[in-house]
Formats: C-alpha cells, structure tokens, sequence
C-alpha cells in the first residue's frame, strides 16, 4: 500500500497540452492514482481521441479544448473545465512548442509564437487556475521546464530562453502565491522521446550523443516523467515550493 502522503485519489487536476507525447503520459499518471482529469490541447478532434485513449484507466476525464496563449480563451476555457470535473486541485502546465534555427536566422514572428506557447501561456493558465484556488487555501502548479531552463546548444536559443524564464515564473509564482496554501514547482524534463523530439531522435549520430551524454544510457520516455509529477501534486511536497526536478536521467548534472 502507498504511504497516505502520496494519495491524491479524488484530486482534480488540469493537464494542458494534453492531446498526445508527455502530457498525455501525465494525464495517464494522474488518472490511474484517482484524479479526475481535464485534458487540454487545441485540436478538438485530436483532444477527444486523446481522451478516449485514456478510458482505460477506468478513471473520469473531461476535454477543454482552447488555446493555452490566448487569455479570453484561457478564462474560458478553465470556467469550462471547473464546470465540468468541479474545482481544480492541480494545474500541469506542460503545453508547449519547439523551433530549432540558427539565431540569425529566427524570425521575429517565431520568435513571439515561442515565448507565447511556452511561457506567456504558463502565466495566463496559471493566474487564471490561481485566482481560482487561491479563496479556497490550497493548489498545486507544476510547470513543465526543461533541461534547457539550466543549459543550451547551438540552434535553439529562443527554446532555452522560454524555458529559463519559465524556472524563473515557477518562483515567482511560488513567491507570489505561498500565502494561499498553493506550491508551485517545476519538472524539468531530459531528452524525452515525443514528437517534438522525432527529428532528434531519428538522427542517429544526434541520438548516439544523447545516450552517450547521459549517465543513464538512453533517451527518456514520457513515463519516465509521472512519478515527479505524482510526487509535487501530492501531500508530500506541502511544503515544497519554488523548486526545480530535473528528470533528466543525469545530464545537467555531468560534462
Ligand atoms: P508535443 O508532443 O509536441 O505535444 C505538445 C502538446 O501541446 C500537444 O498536445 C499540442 O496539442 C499542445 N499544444 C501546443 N500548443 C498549444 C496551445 N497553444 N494551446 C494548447 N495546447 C497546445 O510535445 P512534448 O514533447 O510532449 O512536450 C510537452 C512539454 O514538455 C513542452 O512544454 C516541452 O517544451 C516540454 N519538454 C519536452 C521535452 C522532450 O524531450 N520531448 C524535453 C523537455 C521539455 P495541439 O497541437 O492540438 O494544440
């Protein structure tokens, strides 16, 4: 039997980014430890197939289908989904976008389009979900970083920059928001193998040199990112807050 620390069974939790690679694991994770689950992701097609993949946990999940970097859409959007599955205990920001180009090269457009996706998007989803917890004294935010919140390469420097800046709104967020009982941390996720990663992945020398630069000797899975998140949505980490858990298999931590 689980410890009663780790038993969040009965728990709500909002998964953006949902529709499929390691959203979907999480939301998997989340609804076979009891939560009832809201997947988010904007293709709604994509999002109710995604959804019906997961009934086989027997668990209940809902879709809310909006656009995590536009905000009327965003205050729609969790209205929706409280209605629906009841208050919100536990908010994953995970959505969240690649574009890999050589920094002379970015576009402005690009440029906005990724610090929309991957941080704008954690600041609205994540005042909205806290405006909402806050009266009622409790809340869990766990904001998807990234390995690149600490290092970088060439090529995806906007990435990183989204990312840094995430770890940094993970603090402030838990500065700002302590005193209504709500911890916010961060996952920070190694290679994974997503379809944001398939181009990585399929390169075999790029693949050869994650293996070998990892101390675990592979590339991650999606799984491999659910028992952190059951951890810092759970009544274990109560008083964890403003932190970050690489889950990496050891990159950042060697040369
Ligand atoms: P993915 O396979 O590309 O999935 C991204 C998900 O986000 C999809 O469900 C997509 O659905 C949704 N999404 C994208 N833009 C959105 C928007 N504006 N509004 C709502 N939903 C949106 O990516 P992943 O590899 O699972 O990555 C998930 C998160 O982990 C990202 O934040 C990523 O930066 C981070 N991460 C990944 C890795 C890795 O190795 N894979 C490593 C470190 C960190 P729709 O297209 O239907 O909207």
């Amino acid at each position: 039997m689980a410890h009663p620390l780790f038993e969040i069974s009965g728990r709500t939790a909002l998964v953006t980014g949902a529709s499929r690679g390691i959203g979907h694991a999480l939301a998997r994770g989340l609804l076979e430890a009891g939560c009832t689950v809201v997947v988010n992701g904007r293709d709604e097609d994509r999002l109710k197939a995604a959804a019906a993949a997961l009934e086989d946990t027997g668990g209940t999940v809902f879709t809310a289908a909006f656009d995590v970097t536009d905000g009327p859409s965003v205050v729609a959007g969790i209205a929706a989904a409280e209605e629906q599955a009841g208050p919100l205990d536990i908010l994953v920001n995970n959505a969240g976008m690649q574009l890999r180009a050589p920094l002379l090269d970015f576009t402005d457009a690009d440029w906005h389009r990724i610090v929309d996706t991957n941080l704008t998007s954690a600041f609205l989803v994540g005042r909205e979900a806290a405006r909402r917890m806050s009266p009622r004294g409790h809340g869990k935010i766990i904001n998807i970083c990234s390995l690149q919140s600490e290092v970088v390469r060439p090529g995806i420097a906007p990435y990183a920059a989204t990312k840094g800046a995430l770890k940094m709104l993970t603090k402030g967020m838990c500065a700002d928001w302590g005193q209504y009982g709500i911890q916010v941390n961060g996952l920070g996720p190694g290679y994974i193998e997503t379809e944001l990663t398939r181009p990585l992945v399929e390169d075999e020398e790029f693949s050869s040199w994650v293996r070998g630069r990892t101390p675990a000797g592979r590339w991650g899975r999606t799984d491999d990112l659910v028992g952190g998140v059951l951890y810092l949505a759970s009544p274990a980490a109560d008083f964890v807050s403003g932190q970050i858990l690489y889950v990496d298999g050891g990159m950042t931590s060697v040369l």
